[in-house]
């Protein structure tokens, strides 16, 4: 069955294609696209090792993009995922304590965010050349940091599109700002704001859902789209590595087939972890997935309580990409949790932006049962770095030490004894100086580069290049905004009034 999408918040029972959907980004009612049906994959579990990271891609989207031709999918897979990456395995496997260690940081701006963004500038190429009108294609995307330099680099020079970046001025590291600021590429775009990545979000959304400025942009030959891990062309490309994940453990004699495997998620937006949730109803053994949150816990009470509450302090911590109140992607999960019922669903969004929270029914909590949540306090996670540092001699970035944390303490509470894998979300050099008060470094407080090169000397992981190339690249001037100039600077950009 082919397989079509519509909206978390479709009044009407209305589908689009694949193709469409890559190019929108969120529907035009504001919900998101999900698909008309949840694929089964079509291979025994036993056939996993064989497969290339590139080939389990083919078999895993093929079901999910079912309007792209096998040509065009394998095309797009191949462009992807080669050289660009550090290691043939793409997504790697390392083991420590007991633990799976799945490294997503082998891409060109060595975070997660790259497995994903390198792939969906070239689906959304095939995707335009499947339309007859010919639109320029307008990237819009809100950040809390890696985000930025993933789309950056994966949309850079690609014809036909442009791309605008909005990143909360003081919510992302030095090292993460260096990278979009040294970002090449004329149709590339970057502005601080003035507030925090909901600020900036909210603003990307409304935007967004402005039908005047869309019909004003069609006729100045634009299209918007997301590249926000609420568009399908990013979050099901994430599907794979989970079935890698797993193919790598058979191989490595960790598990027996078909046995059952936790996954631990640092978890932002929920982009990351919903995947692993779709992994799971294709057909891949997961026993819980463990929603890891620092110290913006708002997921934590969610999957501890039913409650959902954004009205709460925000605090900028030692692993920015995850300092989120509103986890956009949360919207897919109600949506099955209604029982795929887009009134409900909608209901409680509007709820949620009008009064700042709301309460799921106890139905809808008993569907939560393959979850676990858990937070690590900025404390837990400077020690977890450490910890490791001293037994193992690794170092975690702070994202991973957080679902790192939160795995060990899901197996001390529960003695669950199904083998768990950590989501490896960055490589250490990204947050140095992060790192290096964990490791409490002397250095940590020397700003900027200097903190990388302190790191270097402690930790003897060779410099990946798309950081040594941070001290030699021209910076652009920095350019900052308020919250309330974003849809004026994005009228700008394009040359419009
Ligand atoms: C984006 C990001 C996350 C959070 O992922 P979501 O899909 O937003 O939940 C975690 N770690 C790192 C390093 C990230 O860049």
């Amino acid at each position: 069955m082919k397989i079509l999408y519509r909206s978390t918040r479709g009044k009407t029972k209305e589908t689009v294609s694949a193709s469409s959907a890559i190019l929108q980004g969120l529907s035009p009612d504001g919900g998101l696209y999900v698909p008309t049906s949840i694929p089964k994959i079509t291979f025994p579990l036993d056939d996993l090792p064989n497969f290339s990271y590139q080939e389990l891609a083919y078999q895993i989207l093929k079901l999910f993009f079912s309007d792209f031709t096998e040509t065009e999918l394998r095309s797009c897979i191949t462009k992807a995922y080669g050289k660009n990456f550090d290691t043939p395995k793409i997504a790697p496997m390392s083991y420590y304590e007991g633990l799976g260690f799945l490294e997503l940081f082998h891409g060109p701006t060595i975070a997660f965010k790259d497995v994903a963004l390198q792939l969906l500038p070239h689906l959304m190429s095939v995707a335009a050349s499947k339309k007859s009108e010919k639109k320029e294609t307008v990237i819009l995307t809100a950040t809390s940091g890696d985000t930025g330099k993933a789309a950056l680099a994966g949309f850079a020079n690609v014809p036909h599109t442009k791309i605008i970046v909005f990143y909360p001025k003081h919510g992302v590291s030095f090292i993460q700002e260096r990278q979009m600021l040294t970002q090449q590429g004329k149709n590339t775009f970057i502005f601080g704001v003035d507030g925090n990545f909901d600020d900036a979000q909210t603003r990307v959304k409304k935007i967004f859902n402005d039908t005047l400025l869309e019909n004003d942009l069609a006729k100045n030959g634009y299209r918007f789209s997301s590249a926000n891990s609420i568009n399908i062309g990013r979050l099901f490309p994430q599907v794979v590595y989970y079935f890698y994940a797993y193919s790598q453990l058979l191989k490595d004699h960790k598990i027996k087939p078909y046995e059952k495997v936790n996954f631990s998620v640092p978890t932002g937006n929920f982009g990351n972890i919903l995947a692993g949730y779709y992994a799971k109803k294709m057909g891949l053994p997961v026993n819980k997935l463990l929603c890891a949150s620092n110290k913006n816990n708002v997921l934590t009470k969610f999957f501890n309580t039913g409650l959902y509450d954004r009205k709460r302090p925000f605090y900028v911590t030692s692993s920015p990409s995850m300092d989120i109140l509103i986890s956009s992607n949360l919207e897919r999960l109600l949506f099955y949790l209604t029982k795929e019922d887009p009134q409900k669903t909608s209901t409680f969004m509007k709820q949620l932006e009008e009064e700042g929270n709301y309460t799921i029914t106890s139905q809808m909590r008993s569907q939560l049962k393959s979850f676990y949540a858990n937070f690590a306090s900025e404390d837990k996670t400077a020690a977890e770095i450490d910890r490791f540092f001293s037994k193992d001699k690794i170092a975690l970035d702070p994202h991973t030490a957080v679902a790192s944390y939160v795995a060990r303490s899901f197996q001390d509470t529960t003695e669950d004894e199904h083998f768990t894998i950590v989501v490896s979300t960055a490589s250490p050099y990204k947050f140095a100086q992060a790192v290096l008060v964990g490791l409490h470094d002397p250095n940590a407080f020397i700003p900027g580069l200097e903190a990388v090169t302190a790191l270097q000397g402690k930790i003897h992981i060779p410099l990946p290049p798309t950081i040594s190339r941070l001290f030699d690249s021209p910076i652009r001037a920095k350019k900052e905004i308020k919250p309330h100039e974003m849809e004026r600077t994005v009228k700008k950009v394009l040359g419009l009034n």
